[in-house]
C-alpha cells in the first residue's frame, strides 16, 4: 500500500457553472483506521447531479459541502484494513468516502456488495442510489397503471433509463425525452421504450404531442425548465408529476419561470417531489427487485466512464452539461 493518498477537495463555491477551479487536488498521508473503522481502497467513484446542490450554501434536504473538505460522494472499493469485526480485508463495499483514492469510514456506514450478482460499479447506479430512486419514485410516487402513458426526461441516464424500463414492465406506453439522436436511438432500440423525443431537435412541443397521442398520465421529471413546461401542457386530467430532479436549473443563477401552471389547475394534476432517502429503511426491497429483473435480463444499463481521480472534476462538469451517456463514473483503480 502506498504511503500517500490522493484527494479532490472542494475549494470554492461556484457562481453559476462549475469550473475546475472549484476543486483542488492534494496528496495527503495515508489514513489509518481507528477502533470500529475500516480503510477502503476506492475502485469506483460515482458522479451525480446532486453534488452540484451540495456546492451551494443553501438550505436543502442535505447539508452543504464544506470548503476545504474532500468532495462528497459514494464509492465502491475493497477493504484493505479493518478494525471492526463486520469487515475483513478483501471485502467489497460501498462507502460514502468521496473523491479520494483511499478513505476511512466507520463500519456502520459501509454496505457489503455482492460482486457475484453484478459488477461492483453497478452498486453506484442500477443497484445503487439512482436505481433505488427510480424504483420508489415510479412505484410509490408515480404509481403508473397498465395502459397509461408515462414520460421520463433524461431518459438515457442513470435514473431515467431505469424508470422507463420499469414502467414498460408495469405495462405503460413509455416515451423518453433525451438530448440528441444517439441517446434517443439507444432509448428506443436498446431499452425498449415506445418512443423518444430529442429535446435538441428544436420541435419539442409538437414532437411530444406526436409521441403521446393520448396525452400523458405520469411525468417522471428529471430535468425541469422548458422540458417540464412542454410536458405539463399535454398532461391528462388527474395525472401525476414525480419531481425527481431539475438538472436544467442546477447551474442557473435565476429560477426558471414556469408557464403551464394553468394545466395543473384545469387537469387537477398531482405534483409531488421525492428524495430517495424518504425510503431509506426500504432500500433493500428496491435492490432485491432490481437485481431480480437484472438477473432475468429485463433491465439494461449503460455507464459513462472517466479514467482517474484527477479527471473527476472534468467528468463532473461534463455531467452537468449533459455530456454523459449513461451512469457517470470515475474509475479509480
Ligand atoms: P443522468 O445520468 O440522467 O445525467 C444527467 C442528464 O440530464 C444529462 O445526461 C442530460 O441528458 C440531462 N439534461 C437535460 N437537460 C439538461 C441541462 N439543461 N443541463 C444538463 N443536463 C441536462 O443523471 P441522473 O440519472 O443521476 O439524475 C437524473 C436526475 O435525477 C437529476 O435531476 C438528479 O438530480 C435527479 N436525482 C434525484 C434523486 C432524488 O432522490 N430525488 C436521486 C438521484 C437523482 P440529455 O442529454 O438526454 O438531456
Amino acid at each position: 500500500m502506498p504511503d500517500m493518498n490522493r484527494q479532490v477537495l472542494f475549494a470554492s463555491r461556484p457562481q453559476g457553472s462549475v469550473t475546475e477551479g472549484n476543486f483542488r487536488i492534494v496528496d495527503t498521508p495515508m489514513p489509518a483506521p481507528g477502533e470500529g473503522e475500516v480503510l477502503v481502497k476506492n475502485q469506483w467513484l460515482s458522479l451525480d447531479p446532486y453534488m452540484r446542490g451540495r456546492m451551494n450554501d443553501a438550505k436543502s434536504y442535505a447539508p452543504a459541502a464544506r470548503i476545504g473538505e474532500v468532495m462528497v460522494g459514494q464509492t465502491v472499493g475493497e477493504v484493505v484494513a479493518s478494525r471492526d469485526p463486520a469487515f475483513r480485508p478483501g471485502d467489497k463495499v460501498r462507502a460514502p468516502l468521496g473523491w479520494q483514492l483511499y478513505g476511512v469510514a466507520e463500519a456502520r456506514h459501509l454496505t457489503a456488495i455482492d460482486v457475484a450478482l453484478a459488477p461492483a460499479s453497478y452498486y453506484l447506479g442500477l443497484l445503487g442510489m439512482p436505481g433505488i430512486t427510480a424504483w420508489f419514485g415510479l412505484h410509490e410516487t408515480g404509481r403508473p397503471r397498465p395502459g397509461e402513458t408515462l414520460v421520463v426526461s433524461a431518459a438515457s441516464g442513470a435514473v431515467g433509463s431505469v424508470v422507463g424500463q420499469l414502467a414498460k414492465i408495469e405495462g405503460c406506453r413509455v416515451v423518453g425525452i433525451a438530448g440528441g439522436r444517439a441517446k434517443c436511438d439507444y432509448v428506443v432500440q436498446e431499452l425498449g421504450f415506445d418512443a423518444c423525443v430529442d429535446h435538441k431537435a428544436g420541435n419539442l412541443a409538437q414532437d411530444l404531442r406526436n409521441a403521446c397521442p393520448k396525452g400523458v398520465d405520469v411525468n417522471f421529471e428529471n430535468v425541469g425548465g422548458p422540458i417540464l413546461d412542454a410536458v405539463l401542457a399535454i398532461m391528462n386530467p388527474f395525472s401525476r408529476v414525480v419531481v425527481c430532479g431539475l438538472i436544467a436549473e442546477y447551474e442557473a443563477t435565476e429560477p426558471y419561470g414556469y408557464k403551464q401552471l394553468r394545466s395543473v389547475l384545469v387537469n387537477r394534476i398531482r405534483i409531488q417531489g421525492m428524495i430517495v432517502s424518504d425510503w431509506k429503511d426500504r432500500h433493500g426491497e428496491a435492490v432485491a427487485g432490481l437485481s431480480a429483473y437484472l438477473g432475468e435480463g429485463r433491465l439494461k444499463y449503460r455507464e459513462s466512464i472517466v479514467e482517474g481521480l484527477d479527471n473527476a472534476p472534468r467528468g463532473f462538469i461534463a455531467l452537468l452539461k449533459g455530456e454523459n451517456f449513461g451512469k457517470q463514473l470515475v474509475r479509480l483503480a
